[in-house]
């Protein structure tokens, strides 16, 4: 087991796996807030994914000491101009119930047509260490929402986030093709460059988003 230790900022289990599979050639030793039951709470209140993402990472690392990544991350609907966003996770209420947010979603564009239901998830990804933030940056992917759900992969809008080249959602796509695509993804092979770099040489981060 590598002795090089990351603290995953969420609670989210889904999230916290797809970060691990993505970061799985780091061999680093991968912990999450479940392994700190009396960390602080997280207030998401900032109003873009960068700034909640630097909040989670400065927080939890201030807290345990050590590496922290933080993560926040969403959806954005053109047609609702950028919403659910940065309120993806309770989008219907503060429950942050998967079913119930894609249902609303589905409910605010029945009157949509398909060629206008573009949108795109957004991750952003902060690292901070004791000495405060390393660096945040951030990745994309395109697609469109389909009018029903489809798939059990993943997570959140995953059953309505289709991928038009594939004519597929990442929830009938799977993890193959989700975890070389995603927003997760592609924010998080910016980061892991920048990582490498930090275990080499000490604190080196290059900010390009
Ligand atoms: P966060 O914990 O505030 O970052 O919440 C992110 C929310 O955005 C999740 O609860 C989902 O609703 C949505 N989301 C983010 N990434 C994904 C994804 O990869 N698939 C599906 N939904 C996602």
């Amino acid at each position: 087991m590598s002795s090089k230790k990351l603290v995953v900022a969420t609670q989210n289990r889904k999230k916290l796996e797809e970060i691990k599979e993505i970061l799985k050639d780091l061999h680093l030793k991968i912990i999450s807030l479940a392994d700190y039951p009396q960390a602080p709470r997280i207030r998401e209140n900032g109003s873009t994914f960068k700034e909640n993402a630097v909040k989670k990472a400065l927080k939890i690392a201030k807290f345990t000491g050590e590496l922290t990544l933080g993560e926040d991350s969403g959806l954005c609907v053109q047609a609702l101009g950028g919403a659910p966003g940065v309120y993806s996770a309770r989008f219907s209420g503060q429950a942050k119930n998967d079913d119930k947010n894609n249902s609303k979603l589905l409910k605010m564009l029945l009157k949509i047509p398909f060629k206008k239901r573009s949108a795109y998830y957004a991750c952003a990804v902060a690292l901070a260490d004791k000495n405060g933030l390393i660096g945040v940056v951030e990745g994309r992917c395109r697609g469109k929402i389909a009018n029903i759900a489809q798939g059990d992969f993943g997570f959140g809008y995953d059953p309505l986030f289709l991928i038009p080249k594939y004519k597929k959602t990442f929830a009938q796509l799977g993890a193959a093709v989700k975890h070389r695509m995603s927003h997760r993804f592609r924010a998080l092979a910016k980061a892991k460059k920048n990582l490498a770099a930090y275990f080499k040489r000490g604190n080196v981060f290059d900010n390009k988003a």
